[in-house]
């Protein structure tokens, strides 16, 4: 403890206290295994907010980080360099004709999206953006603006105008909100923040009908599902539509900062030069890493995994589920997985953390547990009996 002790009094002193921190202070990673700066192991079932998709330090990843780094870093996007067409390219093959902006962070992604869809709209007088309660869309201003969370926006008013939220799978509430000022709809395919809650198949198909009818842009932020953790590369794969704008990060950089906004046919010609930039956004290292987690997912087989432990985990929690009235209920796609309980999730949390398995609490009662893709049998018996001895204790 004494080591963490001295860097949690450094942060005290000198971090901004953005986050509420628990007194983990970690060194060392790979795979879904971390250890603290102390030398204690954990099972990370939450790998980094979702980023570490493949897992901590993929050994793919980090080769391509060294090959890359003794390469070139960065250079300025009036240049050319191939680590970014090769993911564009990657990230296009993986979804819909069309073509990518890089940026460093999902917010990021989420705000060339809104651009672009205020651009596309803009001769119509169409700015206004539809977006779901519930809904997490990241921190920057716009986006706590289009976030359908009262808590994200407290203290920073006045936001910018134009944003609209709606109850999320009720389509009647998008058509009554829909106006000719509407420029676009904005939602998650699978709500993470907002408690593990999964867009309906008809709801999808009657959100895409409505845009096609109304000229309205469609954006799927796909920055926590994306890359592969819904069973398929895009959560919106498992729906029989495609959206017109989708936004990638997190796992997408395979640990390293990124940010993407995917446009589809017409809609990736609508930001031109001078509409919008970023200096780091698809930097070659950043880029050449993104290539790894590709090429892991398909050379792996990270997929079939992904859906086959998706299975044998929530089978896993069903069982906990029979055992402990207070687990209400499990909802899952593949390896996004929401356990809503009906006593506050903080303690167990905790309690989990002090038995060695990291995971998340989010929305009060909702456990939200998202291992690697490349998660093993062996390591969701490990994190079922911690759970089962946690639970045990409540
Ligand atoms: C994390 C997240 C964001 C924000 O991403 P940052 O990289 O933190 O800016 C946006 N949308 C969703 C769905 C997210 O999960």
């Amino acid at each position: 403890m004494k080591k963490t002790e001295k860097i949690v009094g450094l942060y005290d002193k000198y971090v901004m206290h953005t986050y509420k921190r628990v007194p983990l202070c970690l060194a060392k990673a790979k795979g879904a295994k971390v250890w603290d700066i102390d030398g204690k192991t954990y099972l990370d079932f939450f790998p980094g907010w979702a980023v570490s998709g493949i897992g901590h330090c993929h050994s793919r990843v980090v080769a391509a980080i060294n090959k890359q780094a003794k390469l070139l870093l960065h250079v300025s996007n009036n240049y050319y360099s191939a680590p970014q067409a090769l993911l564009a390219e990657a990230i296009i093959r993986n979804s819909f004709p069309g073509k990518v902006f890089f940026a460093n962070s999902g917010a990021e992604a989420n705000e060339a999206a809104v651009k672009l869809a205020r651009k596309y709209g803009h001769d119509k007088g169409k700015y206004e953006i539809i977006t779901m309660t519930k809904s997490f869309h990241g921190r920057t201003l716009a986006m706590i603006t289009a976030t359908g969370q009262d808590k994200v926006k407290i203290g920073f008013e006045p936001l910018p105008a134009g944003f609209i939220h709606v109850p999320f799978n009720d389509i009647e509430a998008v058509k009554e909100a829909v106006t000719d000022k509407t420029a676009a709809i904005m939602l998650e395919p699978i709500q993470c923040e907002g408690g593990i809650n999964i867009a309906s198949p008809e709801y999808m198909k009657a959100l895409r009908a409505l845009c096609d009818e109304k000229d309205i842009v469609l954006i799927f932020d796909e920055v926590q599902t994306g890359m592969g953790r819904a069973g398929k590369i895009f959560a919106y794969q498992n729906y029989d539509i495609e959206p017109d704008v989708m936004t990638l990060a997190k796992a997408l950089g395979g640990g390293l900062p990124i940010g993407a906004a995917v446009a589809k046919g017409k809609f990736g010609d609508v930001l031109t030069p001078g509409t919008h930039a970023s200096t780091f956004g698809g930097s070659p290292i950043v880029c050449a890493a993104g290539l790894a987690v590709f090429e892991a997912i398909k050379k792996d087989k990270l997929l079939q995994n992904t859906n086959s432990m998706g299975v044998y985990l929530k089978k896993k929690l069903e069982g906990l589920k029979k055992k402990y009235h207070f687990v209400k209920e499990i909802r899952t796609v593949a390896l996004i997985i929401g356990v809503e309980l009906s006593v506050k999730g903080e303690d167990i949390y905790k309690e989990c953390l002090k038995e060695g398995l990291l995971i998340n609490c989010t929305q009060e009662t909702i456990l939200r547990i998202m291992p690697p893709l490349n998660v093993t049998k062996a390591e969701i018996d490990k994190a079922i009996s911690i759970l089962d001895k946690v639970f045990s204790k409540v």
